[in-house]
């Protein structure tokens, strides 16, 4: 049976990201129970690639190891901080940037608020 981690690790980080905006649409259209069954489900170790089939949410195959690694353009260092938000705990492979306002993100699967970390 093909049960690849990788595959696993990147349905969680789309779950995870997909988590705030599917509130959103549970609460308009009452099914706020069943969303956060999953979400509790996976938090606890559950699969996060059947929670994605079963909310009806797409998980593109997880992108090439390469990609963005290779022919980079931007020689000179930003002068700001490079990096981005990780999950404390490393349990949630998502990462992420600060939102409109600025705000840290929160891992949504496991209600925490994630860690900058440089590149
Ligand atoms: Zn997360």
């Amino acid at each position: 049976m093909p049960a690849p981690v990788d595959g696993e690790q990147h349905a969680l980080a789309v779950f995870c990201a997909a988590v705030p905006e599917l509130r959103a649409r549970a609460v308009r259209n009452f099914w706020e129970d069943t969303l956060e069954m999953h979400v509790a489900e996976v938090a606890a170790g559950g699969s996060a690639v059947s929670a994605c089939r079963e909310l009806d949410l797409s998980v593109a195959p997880p992108p090439n190891r390469d990609d963005g690694v290779g022919a980079r353009t931007d020689w000179l260092a930003a002068p700001s901080l490079v990096g981005a938000y990780v999950c404390p705990g490393k349990r949630c492979p998502r990462r992420a940037d600060r939102d409109e306002q600025a705000r840290p993100p929160r891992c949504a699967v496991f209600d925490e608020q994630m860690r900058f970390v440089r590149c």
